[in-house]
This record gives C-alpha cells, structure tokens and sequence, in this order.
C-alpha cells in the first residue's frame, strides 16, 4: 500500500491528510492526480460505451429495413 503524501511536491508545505491541493500553492497532490487519471479512463470508457450503443442501433436500425 501507498504511503499518503505529507508534503506538497511543488513548495513542501506539509499537507493536511488527504488533502487534493495543497493549501499553499494550490498544486495537486498525488492522490489527487489519480483520482484525476482514474476519472479520465472511466469518462473514456463511458464515451466508447455510448459510442459502441450507437453504432450498434445504427446497425440494427438498417438492418431491419
Ligand atoms: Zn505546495
């Protein structure tokens, strides 16, 4: 398991526990920055899942016709 971050990375001013900026210089911490990168591959995979649903209504769509 990760150990949490204690200090920002930008300036080292110690964090507040689980903190997402830092209360100084207002740069993210790590744990923010997954959550970020977590966010992006979920949002990712929903767009490819509408995607995916669209095309395949298309297809039944002119299928039927
Ligand atoms: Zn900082």
């Amino acid at each position: 398991m990760q150990q949490a971050q204690v200090a920002c990375d930008s300036c080292g001013a110690e964090l507040v526990p689980n903190a997402a900026y830092c209360e100084r210089c207002g740069s993210r911490t790590r744990r923010a920055r997954r959550l970020v990168r977590l966010a992006i591959r979920v949002e990712l995979l929903f767009f490819l899942l509408v995607v995916g649903l669209v095309i395949a209504f298309t297809w039944i769509y002119s299928a039927q016709r």
